[in-house]
């Protein structure tokens, strides 16, 4: 059987065009397996006009993996028709302007590499033809530098290699399963940002850290300064990172 996945490098043009009007419309948003990150789930709450632990209720499914102990983030898809997205519909994505990175980066697939010497990261992308997707025999040819700009993937890809690299520190300096106590404070200071403002602001959760005074008062309102509020505590706290 052919690999469906082929590296391709970023100037490499590939043809490729999705539409309302291919056979396959939506076909790609059943048979569902789509893992969130943090960036996702704000993106998704906000156009929803839902708060996120509204969100993670309605939407989504949190497990536990069991070699990690870190909480896994998915979207709940819908058992009793092909195990459809939540968003899908006969017209496309209700989402479509927030829909998480995956989507946006289909078909191709984007990984990291970090060079152990000088600590730099390479990006490497992937095609990923599926058979029943019919867009690769569409009129129309981009590079994947092309794509990731029209996709609108700066912020998402850029939020995501945060969430990276605290995996790989999680993994670097706790190989171990996280206790329930780090599990729960992973899940709330990434996952369920609204409640993570709650014990902020209100309950003073992050009272003990020195913290730029700038950073802390922006988190009172904006979610993305406030992610990156949680991203540090979960770096520090839970990993002793210094920087
Ligand atoms: S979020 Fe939108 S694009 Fe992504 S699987 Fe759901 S309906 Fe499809
Ligand atoms: S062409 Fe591919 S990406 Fe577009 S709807 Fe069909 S399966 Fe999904």
């Amino acid at each position: 059987m052919n690999d469906p996945m082929t590296p391709i490098s970023v100037d490499e043009p590939f043809q490729f065009c999705c539409s309302p009007g291919v056979p396959c419309f939506n076909a790609c948003c059943r048979d569902l397996n789509q893992f969130l990150y943090p960036y996702d789930i704000l993106r998704l709450k906000h156009h929803l006009g839902v708060s996120s632990t509204r969100f993670l209720e309605r939407y989504a499914t949190v497990h536990v993996g069991p070699e990690s102990g870190l909480p896994i983030v998915s979207l709940t898809a819908d058992y009793t028709d092909k195990f459809k997205c939540p968003f899908v519909s006969p017209e496309g994505c209700r989402v479509y302007r927030d829909r998480p990175a995956a989507c946006r980066m289909y078909p191709l697939a984007r990984a990291l590499s970090r060079n152990r010497e000088t600590g730099e990261l390479t990006e490497h992308f992937a095609l990923l033809k599926e058979p029943h997707c019919c867009g690769f025999d569409q009129d129309g040819s981009q590079t994947v530098e092309e794509w990731v700009e029209d996709q609108d993937l700066a912020d998402y890809n850029r939020m995501n290699d945060r969430m990276l690299e605290i995996i790989s520190i999680k993994n670097q300096r706790h190989p171990a399963v996280l206790d329930i106590k780090s599990q729960y404070l992973f899940r709330l200071a990434l996952y369920d940002l609204d409640e993570f403002r709650d014990q902020v602001f209100e309950k003073g959760i992050l009272a003990d850290m020195k913290l730029d005074p700038d950073q802390f008062e922006a988190a009172r309102t904006d979610d993305v300064a406030l992610l990156e509020l949680g991203m540090l505590f979960i770096k520090k706290e839970l990993f002793g990172e210094t920087e």
